[in-house]
């Protein structure tokens, strides 16, 4: 009996980065389980990326077409929660510091993490908005030439390992014109951030989560961009965080698919191989062409403008298509393993099934995805004008 077909095999070449990236990520694999235990990224993981080249290439390419690439590896790799950790530092940081930085301190940190030597968190999520930005509560003042930034963080992924934290915070003073703040990003060392619990999350155990307090004194040359600018930045941060999110999510459900064929061909009922069976081969060959589909768009979707509306809303779309199939093609294939599936130490299905679940709630909510797509609806007005007979 032959295996099912590997699943997406038709994305376009990308030199040898592709091949680089698959090293790098087997190399972070064996980092998987002391992060998993000590629920802390792996600061080795940037370092390798970086002394590897990968990141400094990454963003000298003019599209985020490699970012994808080297997220997918993580996830195939089986390195997701490592792989939430490098999707918020090398896409979402690194992107918002590599398109505003203008300032040689900015600049210095981008170049230190281009190398691999710093890593750098995003702290947007406070308690009261998560999904409703415009709600955050964390103040910036400017005072004597410098800044002062005060508040609290719900959710920091990387919040304990990283050297920075680029923090979302409005303006001192209310602006009497307006009800929604105008937004600035700030970016403060971690020296300057008190942890006040590292959350106890459900899976991508091998990136902390943390809420985290913070007073912090900082240069004006901290500020990324011009003051009250930071919505704009912040979204195209987070833009390509969720493209890397779903180039994760299409990693992982790969390597599930492809174990979970794998063991079908192993498991014999009756002599027979389960794969022969149609329920099982269907289920697997089904979820095989959603992923397919889902790579083939993230890898084209890379090449477009991130930044532009249409940009955001087609990645918004992915985002949430692949969260929610991953959900489902990680669930089946633990199932298809029967009680294996569901031990932690025979198969690593239920890990793997624990962090593609925050796929749907991480650098935004399926909601929020939605809500993003459903701005793009267009009415056909004209077909239905002829085309729609309904008697009034
Ligand atoms: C593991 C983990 C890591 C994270 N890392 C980071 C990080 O590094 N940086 C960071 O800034 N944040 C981070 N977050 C926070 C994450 O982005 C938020 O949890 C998420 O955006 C949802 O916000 P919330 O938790 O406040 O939920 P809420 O906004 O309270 O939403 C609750 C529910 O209501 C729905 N909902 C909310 N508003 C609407 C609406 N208008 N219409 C319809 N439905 C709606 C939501 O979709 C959701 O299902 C992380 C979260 C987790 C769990």
């Amino acid at each position: 009996m032959t295996a099912l077909p590997a699943v997406g095999t038709g994305a376009p070449p990308r030199g040898d980065f592709e091949s680089r990236a698959r090293e790098a990520s087997g190399g972070i694999v064996p980092l998987v389980p002391a992060a998993e235990r000590d629920r802390r990224f792996p600061r080795e993981a940037v370092a390798l990326l970086g002394a590897a080249g990968l990141l400094r290439e990454r963003w000298a390419a003019p599209d985020a077409s490699l970012g994808v690439v080297l997220c997918e590896e993580l996830g195939v790799a089986g390195a997701s929660g490592v792989g939430l950790g490098v999707s918020v530092h090398a896409e979402a940081a690194l992107s918002m510091l590599a398109r505003f930085a203008r300032t040689p301190l900015l600049r210095s940190v981008l170049e230190d993490a281009l190398d691999g030597r710093n890593l750098v968190a995003v702290a947007a999520s406070e308690a009261a908005s998560g999904s409703d930005l415009a709600g955050i509560e964390t103040v910036v003042s400017e005072s004597g030439g410098g800044l002062t930034v005060r508040g609290q963080k719900r959710y920091v992924s990387l919040g304990v390992s990283a050297d920075h934290l680029l923090v979302s915070c409005r303006s001192a003073v209310k602006s009497t014109e307006s009800t929604t703040p105008r937004l600035s990003l700030v970016l403060v060392p971690r020296d300057d951030v008190k942890i006040e619990k590292q959350l106890e999350t459900v899976g991508v155990r091998a990136t902390e989560t943390a809420r985290v307090t913070i007073d912090a004194r900082v240069p004006r040359e901290a500020m990324l961009g011009r003051p009250g600018a930071g919505m704009l930045a912040l979204s195209y941060g987070l833009t390509h965080e969720r493209l890397a999110t779903a180039a994760l999510t299409i990693g992982t459900c790969r390597l599930a698919l492809g174990l979970a064929s794998a063991h079908l061909e192993g498991r014999r009922v009756r002599a027979e191989p389960l794969i022969t069976r149609q329920a099982p081969r269907f289920l697997l060959a089904a979820h095989a062409a959603h992923v397919d589909v889902l790579r083939r768009s993230a890898h084209s979707l890379a090449t477009m403008p991130l930044g532009s509306s249409r940009g955001m809303r087609d990645v918004a779309g992915l985002k949430v298509t692949a969260a929610q199939v991953g959900e489902r093609v990680l669930s089946d294939c633990m199932h298809l393993f029967g009680g294996a599936g569901y031990l932690e130490d025979e198969t690593p299905l239920a890990r793997l099934w624990r962090d593609v679940r925050a796929a749907r709630v991480g650098g935004g909510t399926d909601e929020m995805m939605l809500e993003l797509v459903a701005g793009g609806l267009v009415p056909a007005t004209e077909a239905y004008a002829s085309m729609v007979r309904i008697p009034s």
